[in-house]
């Protein structure tokens, strides 16, 4: 198994990818590098230093490329940081084969941005505790590629629904309400192009479905460097495993749609809906650029996530109930207090 990484052709220090120019950036001399200046006339990679790894029970110890320190990853890991160089070392095996990625989204928005983002973040949440996004715990953001499946789709569906109208009117003795009952039943054909789902079970599927949406305008032909700077996993799940949790959002989807379509009525209730999924060709792997951070506080892990292409922000955060006590105690004062500004005025 081979671990690799990527120099600067002109004083050999590492490389950084930079989303803004969309560059390889030498951090030493500053030399700029794109796609191109990887690989020579007949495609292979240049000044990439390789090392062998070693498999021991699922856990991979490899000696990082550039200052030979040992270093333990779990299977997964398909791309890390060396903690004694920082260097990125990318496990070429880990994206082989049917590990291979079709396309990858690279990173567009910066470290410093999600930095930004995550504090903003913390402005706006009264009751968050003061201490949870410390400036300790916001340096801790790393972006991160995640594999994902695509899927296209084309979902047949049907809805059948009993739906009420009700008209009322009064006079000077009765008030009267008009039922009318319908049937009402909604057919139609939807195509779905690129579904997303995440293929590492590490990372939460609630926290990846809320940083979509992907602009896949952006898909790019997979290679290794982009992964230069980041983390990346490989997929533990495939894409059988995932077909059905696929399926299910395009089902849910053709339903919200056939439901909603069924409009003027001042009830309505499902009776049935059927949804026939075919899959449209073979699902793409592909890998997503996303910034994770996960705060520990009072023994709770929080995960707080950045899209790393549009830069669309989610996270949990605790709620303190300190602050939560004093927000209570002012608004009961304040009540107390206007109750008692009307007993004085009467
Ligand atoms: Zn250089
Ligand atoms: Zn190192």
């Amino acid at each position: 198994m081979g671990v690799s990484d990527h120099k600067c052709l002109a004083c050999n220090a590492k490389l950084k990818f930079e989303p803004k120019s969309q560059k390889w950036v030498c951090e030493y001399c500053g030399t700029e590098y794109t796609l191109k200046d990887f690989e020579d006339e007949k495609g292979n990679k240049k000044n990439t230093n390789t090392s062998k790894a070693r498999n021991n029970n699922g856990y991979l110890e490899y000696h990082c490329p550039d200052c030979g320190a040992q270093i333990v990853m779990d299977e997964n890991t398909a791309a890390t940081e060396c903690v004694y160089c920082g260097n990125t070392a990318i496990i070429t095996e880990r994206f082989e084969g049917k590990f291979e990625p079709k396309r990858v989204i690279p990173f567009k928005t910066t470290k410093e941005e999600a930095i930004e983002a995550f504090s903003s973040y913390k402005k706006g949440k009264v009751f968050m505790p003061k201490e949870f996004l410390n400036k300790n715990n916001i340096e801790k953001v790393s972006g991160v590629y995640i594999p994902f499946f695509l899927y296209d789709m084309i979902v047949d569906g049907s809805i059948d629904v009993d739906a009420v109208k009700e008209h009322s009117w009064s006079d000077s003795d009765f008030k009267y309400v008009k039922k009318d009952y319908y049937n009402a039943v909604r057919e139609g054909t939807m195509a779905f192009e690129k579904i997303p789902t995440d293929a590492s079970q590490k990372f939460s599927d609630d926290i990846m479905d809320s940083i979509e949406p992907f602009n896949y305008n952006d898909l790019t032909a997979f290679n290794s460097s982009y992964m230069s700077g980041f983390l990346a996993e490989k997929y533990d799940l495939d894409a059988n495993d995932l077909l059905a949790r696929a399926e299910g959002r395009a089902k849910q989807t053709t339903r919200d749609i056939l439901y909603n379509d069924i409009r003027g009525y001042n009830s309505k209730k499902v009776n049935e809906f059927t949804g026939d999924v075919s899959i449209n060709g073979v699902p793409e792997y592909v890998m997503l650029p996303v910034w994770m951070m996960n705060v520990k506080y009072e023994g709770k892990i929080y995960t707080m996530a950045m899209n790393g292409q549009t830069g669309k922000f989610i996270g949990n955060v605790p709620i303190s109930k300190r602050k939560v006590a004093i927000a209570w105690f002012s608004i009961t004062a304040i009540v107390a207090l206007i109750i008692g500004i009307i007993g004085m005025c009467i």
